[in-house]
C-alpha cells in the first residue's frame, strides 16, 4: 500500500496535520498509523473503587489513542510563545501564534464553541506576583475542559475517518528510508503485520513514543540534540486559596528564583477544582492533574505542579533517564504515586493513613501516605518548599500544614531533533513534530507544529 503522506501519531500534531493537508489537498492519499486505541475505546480501568492505582496496562489509555495524550486532559490551549515549547525558534514568533489562533478557530468550530478564553494582559496579579519575587508568565487559555476536549476530538474524527485512513492498535515498529540513489527520497513503514510506503512522512509520536523516537533516530541518521527533565511534585489545596488567580486567569504560569540555589522553580498545569491523577509512561507511574468544564464533575480542590528543570550535558547526557530513576524510586517505595501533607514535610516526618485522613484537604488520586524527602533530591526539595511559601504570600493558605504534595511529577521531554524550518529533518520529506520533537510540550503547539507542516508539504508538492 502507498500513500503521499504517512502520519505517525494520532496526537493533536497528527490529526492537526491530517486535517490541514486534506482540507488544502483533498485529492492527498493520507494513512494514519496509531498505536493506541480509537477515540471510543480509550478508557483508563482505575475507577477509585475496584481498581484505585495504575495497573500498568500495555498501551496506556492515558497516553495513547486518538487525540493522544491530550485526549483526557484539561484542555487547556495556552496561546503564547513564552511556554509550551520553543517552536517559534523555528517557525518566528508571529506565524507560532497565529498558527495557534487558527487552531483555537477549529477548536471552536468542532465542538468549543462557548468555551471560555482566558488572558494575563492587564492583570493586576503581575504586579501583586513581582512584590514577591515571582513572575507571570503571559498568555492567552482557551479552557475546553476534558469533556469538551472528548466531544472536540470526537467531531474532529467523525469529519476525518472517510477522508483518511486510520489504522488503530497498530504501532509502527520500524521505518526505512527508500528511493534514495534513485533520486526520489520516500518512506517504508512496518507495523506488526505490514508494510506501508509513502512519499513524505510525519512522525508525531508524542511522548510515549519518546524510546520509539530515540531508536529511529539512531536507525535511520536523525540528528538529536540533549534533552532536559523536569521534576517536582503536585501540590493539591482548597479551591479558594488560589480562586482570586484562577477565576481571573483560569492558569497561572508563575516562576520563582530560589534564594538558596538561584534555581528556577514553576508552577504548571493549575486544574481549578480539578482532580489528581496518575500517567503511565513506559511503565513508570507519576502524577499529573486534570479539571472538567461541567460543574457536576468538578472538585473541592485546585492542583498544579510545582517543578525544576534539569538539563545534563557533560559527562552524563541521559536527563530522562534521571528523571525515571527519580520516579522508579518514589514507585518501589509508594507502590507509585506517594502522597504527603505539606506540614509533615518541612516537620520531617511521613505522613501515614490517618494524618491524610484528618486533613481538612481531602485528597482527590488514592496514593500511598509517604515521605518525600526520601525521594525528591534535597536541593529540589527545597526549592519546591521555599516556592510554596513565596506563592503563600499571593495566595494565603498554600502553606498550610494540610496542603497535599504528589510526588512525584516528571514531565519528560524528547531528545531534541535536528530540524529546519519546515520541521523537515536531515532526510528529504521527513517531518518530526509535537511532543516527539522535543520542539513542543504543549496541546497548542503540537497542534500547531501540525497545521505547519501540512502547509509545507502542500506547498512543496505544488512546487514539485
Ligand atoms: C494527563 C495530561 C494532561 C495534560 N494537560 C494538558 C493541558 O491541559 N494543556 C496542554 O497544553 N497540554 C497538556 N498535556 C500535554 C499534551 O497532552 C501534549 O503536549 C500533547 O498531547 C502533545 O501532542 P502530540 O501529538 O505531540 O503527542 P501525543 O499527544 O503524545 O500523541 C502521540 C501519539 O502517538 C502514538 N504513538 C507513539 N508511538 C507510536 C508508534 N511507534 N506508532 C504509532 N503510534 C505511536 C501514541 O500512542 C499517541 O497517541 C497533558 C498531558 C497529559 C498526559
Amino acid at each position: 500500500m502507498r500513500y503521499d503522506v504517512i502520519i505517525i501519531g494520532a496526537g493533536p500534531g497528527g490529526i492537526f496535520s491530517a486535517y490541514e493537508l486534506k482540507k488544502i489537498s483533498p485529492e492527498l492519499k493520507v494513512g494514519v498509523f496509531e498505536a493506541g486505541h480509537e477515540l471510543s475505546k480509550r478508557h483508563c480501568p482505575i475507577d477509585g473503587v475496584k481498581i484505585k492505582s495504575c495497573i500498568g496496562c500495555d498501551r496506556c489509555s492515558i497516553m495513547s489513542g486518538f487525540g493522544g495524550a491530550g485526549a483526557f486532559s484539561d484542555g487547556k490551549y495556552n496561546i503564547t510563545n513564552d511556554f509550551g515549547g520553543t517552536l517559534y525558534e523555528y517557525i518566528g514568533k508571529e506565524e507560532a501564534i497565529s498558527l495557534m489562533k487558527y487552531v483555537d478557530e477549529i477548536n471552536m468550530s468542532h465542538g468549543g464553541e462557548g468555551t471560555k478564553l482566558y488572558t494575563t494582559a492587564g492583570s493586576k496579579f503581575k504586579t501583586l506576583c513581582i512584590q514577591h519575587g515571582l513572575h507571570l508568565l503571559d498568555a492567552s487559555v482557551r479552557h475546553l475542559g476534558t469533556d469538551i476536549n472528548y466531544v472536540v476530538l470526537q467531531n474532529l474524527y467523525d469529519e476525518l475517518k472517510d477522508k483518511v485512513d486510520f489504522y488503530f492498535d497498530t504501532a509502527v515498529e520500524s521505518m526505512e528510508v527508500i528511493g534514495e540513489e534513485a533520486g526520489k527520497t520516500g518512506y517504508r513503514v512496518h507495523t506488526a503485520s505490514d508494510s506501508f510506503e509513502c512519499d513524505k512522512c510525519v512522525i508525531s509520536v508524542g511522548r510515549s513514543g519518546s524510546k520509539w523516537m530515540e531508536k529511529i533516530c539512531g536507525e535511520i541518521g536523525i540528528d538529536t540534540r540533549s534533552n532536559r527533565v523536569d521534576i517536582g511534585v503536585r501540590v493539591e489545596l482548597p479551591a479558594e486559596v488560589f480562586a482570586h488567580l484562577t477565576d481571573e486567569l483560569y492558569e497561572s504560569k508563575i516562576i520563582y528564583r530560589t534564594q538558596k540555589y538561584e534555581d528556577l522553580v514553576r508552577t504548571f498545569c493549575m486544574n481549578p477544582k480539578g482532580a489528581v491523577v496518575t500517567e503511565n509512561t513506559n511503565g513508570i507511574v507519576t502524577v499529573n492533574g486534570h479539571s472538567y468544564e461541567d460543574p457536576e464533575k468538578q472538585t473541592n480542590n485546585t492542583n498544579f505542579a510545582l517543578l525544576v528543570a534539569k538539563h545534563f550535558s557533560q559527562p552524563f547526557k541521559d536527563s530522562n533517564g534521571y528523571g525515571e530513576s527519580i520516579a522508579h524510586l518514589s514507585n518501589m517505595l509508594g507502590g507509585g504515586v506517594i502522597v504527603q501533607r505539606f506540614g509533615d514535610l518541612v516537620r520531617g516526618q511521613r505522613s501515614n493513613e490517618k494524618r491524610i485522613s484528618e486533613s481538612f484537604t481531602t485528597p482527590t488520586l488514592h496514593a500511598t501516605p509517604g515521605d518525600l524527602s526520601l525521594v525528591l533530591p534535597k536541593r529540589i526539595l527545597d526549592g519546591i518548599i521555599e516556592m510554596i511559601y513565596a506563592l503563600d504570600k499571593i495566595a494565603p493558605g498554600t502553606a498550610n500544614d494540610d496542603t497535599l504534595l504528589y510526588g512525584v511529577e516528571v514531565k519528560f521531554y524528547n531528545m531534541e531533533v535536528a530540524v529546519n524550518s519546515d520541521l523537515m529533518c536531515n532526510h528529504e520529506g521527513l517531518y518530526i513534530i509535537g511532543d516527539g520533537s522535543g520542539i513542543t510540550h504543549s496541546l497548542s503547539h503540537a497542534s500547531a507544529s501540525g497545521i505547519h507542516v501540512a502547509r509545507k508539504i502542500t506547498d512543496s508538492n505544488e512546487s514539485d
